[in-house]
């Protein structure tokens, strides 16, 4: 028999299984669409950024969680070897800002082309409409693969049925019942990379609204004191719940996974301004505007929508001459400019999350081959596992370093 089977075709699945095949085994590759890489072509925008070109260290300074379990697997298969895999199977790739790396024809679509090629000239058999619905453990090893229409006898299982994000494309988290019923402890699971909802209405009023060039932190409370959980500059956005985009995606992988509630998001809209220069720079605008009222005077300082919800939350009345307003104000407008501020009520749930955090417990994995220290002739890779890392490329690169190192120890 000598038969591998990969559950999941999604990019860590088929990583898997052309490596697999590289090295002369038969491989039958089982996906529950009735298409390969259904949240691969999605990934990116459609563009697919396909990993992130930066060092071992990068990658790892990258990974969020269980970072130590991935050495193995990065040194093994790393961004550039991710790259030239792809050049050598006939995907042009680029790199744009952030080391992001992705296809020349900015098609997630021929990402998944040359992948099927692959597995087509290595032989792969592909099983579309397949849903794996149980796995058969018999002293010790998994034998049986059970779908609905039939059964597959194995001796190597290399699972790989990503997480819970985006049920839509697939990802139903039927990997953590499998694991679990085969001994498995899942650690908890949370959306990660997620939007977040919050209490104020305030923030409902600027849904639509984008700002570039501001800095975000997220206050937590800890025993008691204060930490800050995050810390990044760079792109936000307001929505009708919340707030998304860049920074807020990425401060939600610093979120604890269960309570969230009453944490605090500071948005410091001028960062590159302290204290001291941003009152300067207000006393030159309302030096200008001198005989305006407050309301028409930070055109200059602010975009048109957050205007009025700056003048509510600054206490000013909105018809104040600008040349009447107190000193002691103009500090309180300073403070309230570089610190504002909103309460988290939630994070959205997985059909709006990138990743799923959590996942199938590393320490039962061995990280030099990713196969359970439990179930004999038993893989992981990708998602499932508890890994999780920031935007960037950094996800599809688990999903490949992880698929990899499956696919040669199988
Ligand atoms: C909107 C969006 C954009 C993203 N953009 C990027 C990006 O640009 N760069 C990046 O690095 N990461 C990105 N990610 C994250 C990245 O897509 C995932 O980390 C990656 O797809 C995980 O790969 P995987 O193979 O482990 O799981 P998946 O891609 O989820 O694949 C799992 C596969 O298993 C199949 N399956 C599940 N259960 C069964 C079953 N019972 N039987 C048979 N088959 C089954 C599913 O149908 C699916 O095809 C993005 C994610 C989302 C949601």
């Amino acid at each position: 028999m000598n038969q591998v089977l990969v559950i999941g075709g999604g990019p860590a699945g088929i990583m898997a299984a052309i490596m697999a095949a590289r090295n002369n085994k038969k491989v039958i590759l089982l996906e529950k669409n009735d298409k390969l890489g259904k949240k691969l072509f999605i990934t990116g925008k459609g563009r697919c950024n396909i990993t992130n070109i930066c060092d071992v260290e990068g990658l790892l300074e990258s990974t969020l969680t269980n970072r130590k379990f991935m050495y193995s697997a990065y040194y093994s298969f790393d961004s550039h070897a991710v790259i030239e895999f792809f050049e050598k199977i006939g995907l042009k790739t680029k790199v744009e800002r952030g080391n992001r790396a992705f296809p020349l024809s900015d098609k997630s679509s021929d990402v998944i082309k040359v992948l099927q090629n692959e597995m087509e000239r290595l032989g792969v058999e592909i099983f579309y409409n397949m849903e794996v619905k149980d796995m058969i453990l018999d002293q010790g090893c998994v034998t049986q693969i059970i779908t609905r229409s039939r059964t597959f006898d194995c001796d190597k299982v290399i699972l790989a049925t990503g997480g819970l994000s985006y049920a839509l494309t697939g990802s139903t988290g039927d990997g953590y019942r499998f694991a679990k019923k085969l001994g498995h402890n899942v650690v908890q699971l949370s959306p990660g990379l997620v939007p977040i909802e919050t209490k104020e209405p305030w923030v409902r009023k600027l849904q639509g609204l984008s700002l570039k060039n501001v800095s975000v932190q997220i206050i937590g409370n800890q025993k008691g004191k204060t930490k800050i959980l995050y810390e990044e500059f760079g792109e936000m956005l307001f929505t009708h719940y919340g707030v998304s985009g860049p920074l807020i995606l990425s401060g939600s992988s610093f979120l604890p996974k269960d309570n969230v509630h009453g944490i605090k998001i500071i948005i410091d809209l001028k960062p590159s301004l302290s204290i001291e220069q941003l009152d300067a720079r207000l006393l030159r605008d309302f030096q200008k505007y001198s005989r305006k009222q407050f309301c028409n005077s930070l055109d200059d300082l602010l975009p048109q929508k957050l205007i009025p919800i700056i003048i509510e939350l600054s206490n000013i009345d909105e018809a104040t001459r600008v040349d009447q307003i107190t000193k002691e104000e103009r500090k309180n407008l300073v403070q309230l400019l570089k610190g504002l501020t909103c309460t988290i009520q939630n994070k959205r749930q997985y059909n709006e999350a990138i990743i799923t955090r959590g996942g199938v417990d590393v320490k039962e994995i061995n990280p030099n081959t990713m196969s359970s220290k439990l179930v004999d002739g038993l893989y992981f890779a990708g998602e499932v596992l508890d890994l999780d890392a920031l935007t960037g490329g950094f996800n599809l690169q688990i999903a490949f370093s992880t698929g990899y190192l499956a696919g040669i120890s199988v």
